[in-house]
């Protein structure tokens, strides 16, 4: 159990919602996000078209994903790399460890890669003598700061630019000011070095393509291309579900990723990789090397999780949530964050893991309306909950007090008897026509706003309309 999540979740997202710092950083960056994906999108007309069409590729490749799987791996394998498949994350490691030890790696630069998150690669990397140096910005805060990711696509999000600058000051020594363009140059030129030293490059993928065999990265800094080109070795770890059939397909995606994560009609790098460097050719690296992860995903085909296997990863899901924009990525307390983190988190680490997290959502909606692929994500969140009840993982408590709810919402008598008393008991926390208040367990839901009393129509009349 990772030590954060020795406290409750209750906990965690107390101490979040206290943190000024993470407060302002969080206001800041998600509202920036937000604004810019609209502005992208709302001069894109086929853009609505386009996440369609996205949405369609995806759910007919999983139907056929180890037919796909084959065929990337055929093509790697014709490119020259070697293509190995991990069932589970300590395969996986293993898969990396053994590399490095039979060719003798002692440091590796990595660009950003959620899945060498997944599996704790840099812990194991480190535990094995090998120095895992991050390469994307964001990154190489957050390993000097010894903290994980705390958003998919900005893994400092939590930091404001004072953090940052006091962090490079002790790690780095020296005197940096909180100027964003000062700190780039610094973490750019602590970087540029470690490239040049580095026997291995490891990576993610973003999509790769089965008909070419081509793994492709999307970044924004242009470290994924020195980490694929420079070292002698280059090893991409992927999840499984990021195959896609074509070429014309990773054009769909293309478009839409980008405007979805930051705004961009395109990120500033998309790097192709086709296997290893082939002679005549003068950069690349001697070797390539395709990690496929499964970890419990295929598992997670025939299951009510699977529209989570769509997930390009683009973030926008984390900014527009309410619960996400006031507690940030650390209080969900695993690798994955926010509302798709919970369904990932579900999938990879079983029901019991997410027992709390199921209900941190509001199941507003926000979220479903701004992925790119249309994910229903609160439809799988309620999904989710029902699963916990069934499978009695959610407290008893919760359980019995849903089991009534929903007994008394089935029963047209119940409904009345029980909306009667309830407008008999509101009185006294009537005034001036708001419900302001409440007592024991209720309190909560007044404590910052007041709610609207029962109407002055009678529950015959609002239970008629909702039948
Ligand atoms: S669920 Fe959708 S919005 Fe959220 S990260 Fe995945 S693709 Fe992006």
């Amino acid at each position: 159990m990772s030590d954060a999540l020795r406290t409750p979740f209750s906990g965690r997202a107390g101490a979040a919602l206290k943190d000024a710092f993470l407060q302002e950083a969080l206001k800041i960056a998600t509202t920036k996000f937000i604004d810019l994906r609209k502005e992208s999108f709302s001069g894109f007309p086929q853009g609505e078209a386009l996440r369609d069409r996205a949405r369609a590729i995806k759910e007919a490749t999983l139907q056929h994903l180890d037919v796909h799987l084959e065929r990337l791996a055929d093509h790697v394998e014709r490119l020259g790399g070697t293509v190995h498949w991990a069932t589970t994350a300590e395969e996986a490691r293993g898969i990396v460890l053994r590399l490095c030890r039979d060719r003798g790696v002692r440091t590796a630069v990595k660009s950003k890669s959620m899945a060498t998150e997944e599996i704790d690669l840099n812990e194991a990397l480190e535990h094995a003598g090998v120095t895992p140096i991050e390469t994307d910005l964001g990154e190489y805060i957050i390993q000097l700061a010894h903290e994980k990711p705390s958003h998919i696509i900005a893994p400092a999000i939590h930091k404001t630019k004072g953090q940052v600058a006091e962090l490079f000051s002790r790690e780095l020594r020296g005197e940096f000011p909180a100027d964003p363009e000062v700190l780039t140059a610094v973490a750019r030129k602590a970087l540029r070095e470690k490239f040049l030293q580095a026997d291995m490059g490891i990576t993610g993928a973003n999509f790769a393509v089965a008909d070419t065999g081509t793994v492709v990265l999307v970044t924004n800094e242009g470290n994924g291309r020195m980490v694929t080109s420079l070292p002698r070795i280059h090893v991409a770890l992927m999840g499984v579900e990021k195959v896609i059939p074509s070429m014309s397909d990773l054009v769909v995606f293309l478009a839409i990723l980008a405007r979805s994560a930051t705004g961009q009609k395109l990120s500033s790098y998309t790097t192709l990789v086709r296997g290893p460097r082939r002679a005549g050719e003068l950069e690349g690296p001697e070797e390539f090397h395709l990690v496929l992860l499964d970890n419990g995903r295929s598992r997670q085909i025939a299951s009510t999780l699977r529209e989570a296997l769509y997930c390009l990863r683009c973030g926008a899901c984390l900014n527009v949530c309410p619960v996400y924009r006031q507690i940030g990525g650390h209080a969900y307390g695993y690798t994955y964050p926010g509302p798709i983190g919970i369904l990932l988190t579900a999938m990879l680490k079983g029901n019991a893991s997410v027992r709390e997290l199921a209900h941190a959502s509001s199941l507003c909606g926000a979220c479903k309306d701004v992925c790119p692929v249309r994910i229903d994500i609160p439809r799988m969140l309620v999904e989710l909950r029902g699963h916990l009840d069934r499978e009695k993982i959610a407290p008893w408590t919760e359980r019995v007090v849903f089991k009534a709810f929903r007994r008394l919402l089935l029963s047209p008598t119940a409904f009345r008897l029980s909306a009667t008393v309830g407008r008999w008991l509101q009185r006294p926390f009537v005034r001036q026509g708001r419900l302001r208040g409440l007592p024991l367990l209720f309190g909560r839901w007044t404590r910052t706003r007041d709610l609207p009393p029962v109407a002055a129509r009678t529950f015959r009349e609002q239970w008629k309309d909702l039948r």
